[in-house]
């Protein structure tokens, strides 16, 4: 018997080995193993299939060892994992190492999984008879107390940690029972999963609008495996979530809840368990990789979580009767995975997850994706619209301040408009709060000599350093690098450095100046490293400790804050102007959402936009809280110019530290990809920061039709690849490809 495996490297296909002859009986698809790989190296595999094929004309290897008793990915994930592969041109080792949390997969005959381990203490049987201590009146207090513990509990054995709870409880007391041996300890194995998280509340009961769009959600799905929920900000689409979770709950099905970002699980974990306490699990990379083990190992077991709550590497849990996922802000360019391999988009591949598991995909957001609405109006997703506000609050008031007026009237002295500067004090009299959106974070995103214009470069990346004032220092946003400020000008030691533009950390400083008495607050990636730091500055909001809250698109997210009358987007026209064909649909989702921030429980809300290009139709769309008209502007746009949904994008990225090599690596695969693709081939062609850690950059790009197979174009990308690889010069060559988000 043989068997094909997965390895965990970036190999492009499976592996074959012998099965030993006392294994057959017990080994199965899904189950891992580990094999002999390369050169007295060992690696945990997983069984993709059993057959009795010999492979072609090389010798077999045996497998060494079996893992499993049972299959811990199942076929339905294998499935998934083979259409991730082939789609998105990535190895199935890479998929299989993103889907496996790593103590799964040790390496080299390591352990992998260490389970957590607690002392107990149990009560000597022998002596409990005879155990009473005598003189240590406090001993017998506390072994009472102990044996009540157990007694209500129905337990055997109290966990050292419970023992320190007890009324009765010291160190010395505990001692002088373990030293008479009248308690015992042994070492138990335990969950690091918490437990008996008890629910507060019902959900709450829908408005008629929601119940409207819930019933509509729900007949949509009757016909439509999709549904697109567009619901303005705080329309309560998270109320439409937890009812529905309901329903597939009581139908025993459970249910996926994907968000785009780690960051917006915190709000959303603390509402979902008010409803569903511990039937909810919470799985992301930020959790302990262990933790994330045994949430795995929960999900194949009998009593797996009925929901959970996670970002794109949860679609990768085993599921057994998984009836919805939810894809909360679809429109999120966060959902694709950039980097590393696989490079996939969590939107579409739950989707397809959705689809091999006979389950229902609703996607919600209040901007949706281009593509979404395009699908949903063509009738291939139900939609469904829901164009209120909770609560009946009117949308937020937008208004323009034209930056570039105001300047040359000379009446904008600081990084705030006086419009918005007004805004802000009488949001901060009435006690109310304030969000500023910066798209940059640091001091200045530019620094030039006024003498002779020269820039800091980053030496590895061809992009210009950002001042971080307080760091004293010149940071390169892509590759991390640092250089002092330099006292003077490098270039010609004559000039003045002179500051452009002002990111977060300017404009923190300017507020504080500005406002004196109120707390302010920054979040962006300087100040928000950790998790912990991201769930403090929230709290702080939440609470009306911060009373001002700057930060780049970070805040801009979902997230619910019930006392923000002023929302103030800086420098807006910088969401604009990317070369890509999707900057105008970005730029309008961004302030569309920060916007939503605004007055989402009692009182309307002020939106300002600073801009120097008020003409921008983007501000008309977003001013007038027009979706359909911008949507049907982008769509026109698309099928102009021949983009997705009309059509299908590959970028193919090479990468190589010699210039010269990239360059000709690129014309040579271009060439290749010419002869059987044509003019589907465009480029190659430089990217706008062409150099990244001291890699250059070089761009090919595929448009393929809609109608031509994907199978058959894989194909044909593939074989030029392998074409390629044949010139001994383009060996070293990094190569990936990039799928649909280009
Ligand atoms: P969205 O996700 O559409 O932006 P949310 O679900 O966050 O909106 O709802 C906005 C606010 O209104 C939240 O504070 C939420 O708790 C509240 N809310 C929404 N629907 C209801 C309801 N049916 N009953 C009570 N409060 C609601
Ligand atoms: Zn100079
Ligand atoms: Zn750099």
């Amino acid at each position: 018997m043989y068997a094909d495996v997965i390895l965990p490297l970036p190999l492009s296909g499976t592996y074959t080995y012998a099965v030993p002859d006392e294994m057959q009986s017990r080994i199965g698809r899904g189950f891992r193993v580990t094999v002999p790989f390369g050169r007295r190296k060992y690696y945990t595999a997983i069984v993709t299939k059993l057959h009795r094929q010999p492979p072609g004309n090389f010798t077999v290897k045996e497998i060494r060892s079996l893992t499993d008793s049972a299959p811990v990915v199942t076929g339905q994930q294998l499935d998934l994992w083979e259409w991730i592969s082939f789609y998105y041109l990535s190895s199935p080792g890479d998929v299989f190492k993103a889907a496996l949390p790593a103590p799964m997969t040790p390496a080299d005959l390591q352990p992998g999984f260490i389970p957590k381990s607690e002392t107990h203490l149990r009560i000597t049987p022998a002596s409990t008879a005879a155990a009473t201590p005598g003189r240590a009146r406090k001993q017998q207090v506390l072994l009472d107390e102990i044996a009540h513990f157990l007694n209500e509990t129905g337990r055997e054995s109290i966990s050292r940690k419970e023992i320190k709870e007890l009324r009765s409880y010291s160190p010395a007391v505990l001692n002088g029972l373990l030293q008479k041996k009248i308690l015992h300890t042994h070492t138990v194995e335990a969950s690091r999963l918490r437990r008996e998280i008890t629910p507060i509340r019902h959900p709450f009961p829908l408005s008629e609008e929601q119940q409207k769009a819930l019933d509509a959600v729900r007949n949509s799905f009757s016909d439509r495996q999709t549904v697109l929920l567009h619901g303005v900000t705080s329309s309560g689409k998270t109320e439409i979530y937890i009812h529905l979770i309901r329903q597939h709950l009581s139908e025993g099905k459970q249910t996926l809840y994907l968000l785009p970002e780690i960051a917006l699980t915190t709000q959303l974990t603390q509402r979902l368990q008010a409803v569903f306490g511990d039937r909810i699990g919470i799985y992301h990379s930020g959790i302990d990789e262990h933790e994330r083990t045994e949430i795995w190992l929960k999900m194949l077991s009998e009593t797996p979580y009925e929901i959970i709550l996670g970002v794109r590497s949860s679609l990768f849990l085993p599921f057994r009767r998984l009836g919805l996922v939810i894809v909360d802000e679809e429109h999120e360019t966060a959902y694709r995975q950039s980097e590393p391999s696989p490079r996939y988009h969590a939107r579409d591949t739950a989707l397809m997850l959705a689809r091999i598991s006979g389950a229902k995909t609703l996607l919600g957001s209040a901007t949706p994706s281009v593509e979404s609405y395009y699908n949903a109006r063509a009738g291939k997703y139900g939609l469904v619209t829901l164009n209120e506000r909770f609560g009946k609050i009117a949308p937020p008031l937008i208004r323009l301040e034209n930056t570039r007026e105001l300047r040359l009237r000379k009446k904008m002295k600081t990084a705030l408009s006086p419009a918005l500067t007004e805004e802000i004090s009488q949001a901060l009299e009435n006690g109310e709060q304030v969000i500023l959106f910066r798209n940059r974070r640091g001091f200045a995103p530019v620094i030039e000599c006024t003498a002779c214009a020269w820039t800091p470069k980053c030496k590895h990346c061809d992009v210009t350093l950002t001042w971080h004032k307080k760091a004293h220092k010149l940071i390169c946003h892509h590759c991390s690098a640092t250089i002092p400020l330099p006292a003077e000008c490098p270039c010609c030691r004559g000039g003045e450095l002179k500051s452009l533009g002002a990111g977060t950390e300017q404009l923190e400083e300017e507020v504080s100046r500005l406002f004196p008495g109120a707390e302010t607050g920054r979040m962006d990636g300087d100040t928000v490293r950790s998790r912990d730091s991201y769930g403090r500055l929230i709290g702080d909001f939440q609470e009306n400790r911060i009373r001002i809250l700057i930060g780049t698109q970070m805040i801009s997210k979902g997230l619910d804050f019930g006392n923000v009358r002023v929302v103030g987007i800086i420098a807006a026209d910088s969401l604009l102007n990317y070369p890509d064909f999707r900057s105008h649909e970005r730029g309008f989702q961004l302030i569309t959402q920060a916007a939503g921030r605004a007055g989402r429980r009692d009182r309307q809300g002020t939106v300002i936009i600073q801009t120097a290009d008020p003409e921008q139709p983007v501000y008309r769309f977003v001013t007038r809280n027009d979706y359909a008209g911008f949507y049907h502007s982008q769509i026109a746009e698309r099928e102009l110019f021949n983009y997705p949904p009309f059509t299908r994008l590959i970028s193919i990225v090479l990468k190589h530290k010699d210039e010269q090599i990239a360059e000709a690596g690129a014309a040579s695969l271009a060439q290749l990809l010419k002869q059987s693709l044509g003019s589907r081939v465009l480029g190659p062609g430089k990217p706008v920061i062409s150099r990244i850690r001291q890699q250059n950059i070089r761009e090919i790009l595929l448009k393929i039709e809609n109608q031509f197979s994907p199978a058959r174009a894989r194909e044909l990308i593939k074989s030029a690849e392998s074409r390629f690889r044949e010139n001994n010069r383009f060996k070293q060559v990094l190569l990936y490809y990039n799928v649909d988000w280009v």
